[in-house]
């Protein structure tokens, strides 16, 4: 990089430093995060891939294979026969012994979670199971209409006080879900709900904080009265951007006091049992590097977010149980009434859950305090007996977790990142669609979960929103609903393609270059295995035209092949970027940028990108972002949140003005670019101030993005009266 070069740079870091807010691929307090631990924000309101990997017991990988088997054992003893040696996903006679097996087992503990399990929670379509199909039938015989579930409303009534717009009903064959009373307008907070329970990914726990779930940058946002006066002192080092650290545990960070106190009930145990972590682990390695460094959590990774969840719920259910002489509150009555899939789930997913029920043994028997100091008693962790905190065995236990699996929600920062997982037993009872007409956001952060219309949704009307990631086509949607929810959709959206044989999906099609009927036309992307020349249809100008199939195919296997890797974690970013930089173009010659997978990579290109560190990583970033912002307005319902960061981000960056102005430039043509640079992030900034008010809802005023979106504006204008009093008017 040349001199000019680098001031420039130097320039946009510091302009990119003081602007920075949300974006999760720039760290805060404390040496933050590195931008490899984030997967490309997918936004699945429901728990995303990540928390749904099995978090092996206690021991490390290597002991994985060791304790699958012991996990199986549990499970063998348990249903009284041996397991299939391999067991897969699918529909054997295995599984279905086991089901039934497991429903004698389960009524022969007189189990006290809720028994129906096609009845509860919500969701839309059938479950690949012929129990369902039978209850369905006969629920659309007995009722024409659907009714007001009298029972969950006297379950939820103090979240459902001030509650005008839903109602909860029993809908035929598919569960409870949410029927709106009146007519709701896009942008309207239909419920918004403090979470049960709420924690963050081992990675983000420096960076965020346990109370609020928001970054320091990102909190100071949100409390302040003007973003103008916020940036000035944020430029003069006047901002606290610093989280505080837990004195104990040396893990969770907290913004204030009060964050700490509002987290402390349930903390207070969870502090016990990461303390004795630490020493086992450092018992277990004396001589480890990290020993006296008390910012290395390398020692937490064998307990990830969704196992830290699970405990925190179960001491809050002791805690409440302890108070009251033994009896449940209500919440859990909430909790213990939600669907769980344990009858459906294959013997993989019923070994990772007996797997997971033993991981919490240990996990809550590390949270009882040492009566001695001695290192063996440090070392040794009996597994607690589960009758301690109200479960009456491994089974409800492990239905417990099997329910948790299945209604949990993406734990998500304003600006979409996953950050966490999150709980909540009334807005788990909203169904599925892969086109919906709400979504479940946190606007100002993990304190509150939203759920916000994105469409006008009449009076009667289903309110949808949805489980998975909507970019993807048809067969991986089913495939990740069909393996998660144990359902098959059938929204309108999957409805489509079988009723329309000429629908061509943008979410999985090939471009017609040189369309008479212009840029828009495209045909079905061919299917997997084709090789040679064949003739597609294109849907715009009803021409056929050609393509390599085989040439198309390998390009978009080879895309799908990064994103599944981003996906489990293990895509190292500086190898992505130089992958990246070939795929995208070649793709985007095959196919447009609203079609699987280029719309992810294109979002994914942007992340690894941000914040720029050279004069052309900044031009691939606001190209990226340009396209996934273009390509999301096709494949996301309109007022979709997705599109909305999309634009924010492809804004922010605009803001940093164009690269391209070097100065061999004119005088006059420096001002004009800058000028009219400087007009376009404008526009820019203020279509997406607009959009976050829809998308994050009208009275939370667009939330903490909103806001930074609002200061970013300030910054331009002043710029803007900059240019033009050094150049001329
Ligand atoms: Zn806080
Ligand atoms: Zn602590
Ligand atoms: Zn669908
Ligand atoms: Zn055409």
């Amino acid at each position: 990089m040349n001199d000019d070069m680098k001031a420039r740079m130097d320039e946009v870091m510091s302009k990119w430093n003081s602007l920075e807010g949300y974006t999760d691929s720039t760290s805060s307090s404390n040496g933050g995060s590195s931008a490899n631990t984030n997967a490309v924000p997918k936004y699945n309101t429901r728990a995303n891939g990540k928390s749904s990997r099995p978090s092996g017991p206690f021991n490390g990988t290597e002991d994985r294979n060791e304790a699958m088997s012991h996990a199986r054992e549990v499970l063998e003893r348990m249903l009284g026969r041996k397991l299939a040696p391999d067991a897969e996903f699918g529909h054997s006679d295995n599984f279905s012994d086991l089901a039934s097996d497991l429903d004698n087992n389960l009524r022969d503990h007189n189990y006290n979670f809720d028994d129906d399990d096609d009845d509860d929670g919500g969701q839309t379509g059938s479950a690949d199971h012929e129990e369902r199909d039978v209850v369905r039938t006969e629920a659309v015989e007995n009722s024409d209409k659907p009714k007001k579930d009298e029972i969950s409303h006297k379950l939820y009534q103090e979240e459902l006080k001030n509650v005008n717009e839903l109602e909860i009903h029993n809908l035929p064959g598919r569960g409870r879900g949410f029927i709106a009373k009146k007519l709701i307008k896009p942008g309207s907070i239909i419920l918004k709900v403090k979470p049960t329970i709420s924690t963050l990914q081992n990675q983000h726990l420096k960076r965020i904080c346990h109370g609020c779930f928001l970054t320091a940058e990102e909190r100071s946002i949100y409390v302040s009265q003007n973003e103008r006066e916020r940036l000035e002192k944020k430029m003069r080092g006047e901002l606290k951007l610093k989280l505080n650290r837990c004195a104990s545990c040396k893990v969770l960070h907290y913004c204030s006091k009060e964050c700490q106190i509002s987290d402390w009930s349930l903390h207070k145990h969870e502090c016990v049992a990461l303390q004795r972590f630490r020493k086992m682990y450092y018992n277990t390695y004396p001589n480890h590097p990290s020993k006296n460094d008390s910012d290395d959590l390398t020692w937490t990774d064998p307990s990830n977010e969704t196992v830290r969840a699970l405990a925190r719920i179960i001491w809050k259910r002791k805690d409440e149980r302890d108070k009251n002489g033994g009896k449940d509150g209500l919440w859990w009555k909430q909790i213990a009434s939600l669907e769980t899939h344990i009858n459906r789930s294959p013997e993989k997913e019923m070994i990772k859950l007996a797997q997971q029920a033993q991981h919490l043994q240990h996990y809550l028997s590390a949270s009882i305090p040492l009566k001695s100091k001695s290192i063996e008693e440090e070392n040794r962790l009996d597994p607690v007996n589960l009758k301690d905190f109200g479960f009456a065995n491994v089974n409800e236990v492990m239905r417990f977790c099997s329910s948790f699996h299945v209604n949990s929600f993406t734990l998500s920062s304003p600006s979409l990142s996953p950050i966490g997982v999150s709980n909540s037993p009334l807005m788990a009872l909203s169904n599925h669609s892969c086109d919906p007409n709400a979504v479940v956001v946190f606007p100002n952060g993990g304190k509150f979960m939203e759920l916000i219309a994105i469409k006008d949704i009449q009076p009667n009307e289903e309110i949808l929103t949805s489980y998975i990631d909507l970019s993807c086509p048809y067969s991986i949607r089913q495939r990740d609903i069909l393996e998660r929810y144990r359902f098959s959709c059938n929204c309108t959206l999957c409805e489509k393609g079988k009723s329309d044989e000429n629908w061509v999906d943008p979410r999985w099609c090939v471009k017609h270059i040189g369309c008479k009927k212009g840029e828009q036309g495209k045909g079905k992307m061919p299917d997997k295995g084709l090789i040679g020349k064949i003739s597609i249809k294109c849907d715009t100008c009803d021409e056929n035209f050609e393509i390599d199939s085989h040439r198309v195919l390998s390009e978009v296997q080879r895309g799908v092949d990064l994103l599944d890797q981003d996906e489990i974690g293990q895509l190292k970013y500086h190898e992505a970027k130089k992958e990246i930089k070939t795929l995208i173009p070649t793709l985007q010659k095959h196919i447009p940028n609203c079609s699987y997978p280029l719309l992810s990579l294109l979002r994914l290109s942007s992340l690894v990108h941000t914040p720029p560190q050279t004069p052309s990583d900044l031009d691939i970033s606001i190209r990226s972002i340009k396209a996934a912002y273009e390509g999301s307005l096709i494949t996301y319902p309109k007022n979709h949140p997705i599109s909305t960061i999309c634009l924010a981000e492809y804004s922010k960056l605009s803001s940093l003005t164009d690269s391209e102005v070097l100065p061999k430039l004119h005088i006059k043509s420096i001002r004009e670019k800058s000028i009219s640079s400087m007009l376009e992030a404008i526009e820019l900034l203020n279509k997406s101030i607009k959009s976050t008010n829809i998308s994050f809802g009208i009275e939370n005023k667009g939330g903490i993005v909103n806001k930074e979106m609002k200061g970013i504006l300030f910054g331009c204008q002043s710029e803007l009266d900059g240019i033009r009093s050094k150049f001329g008017p």
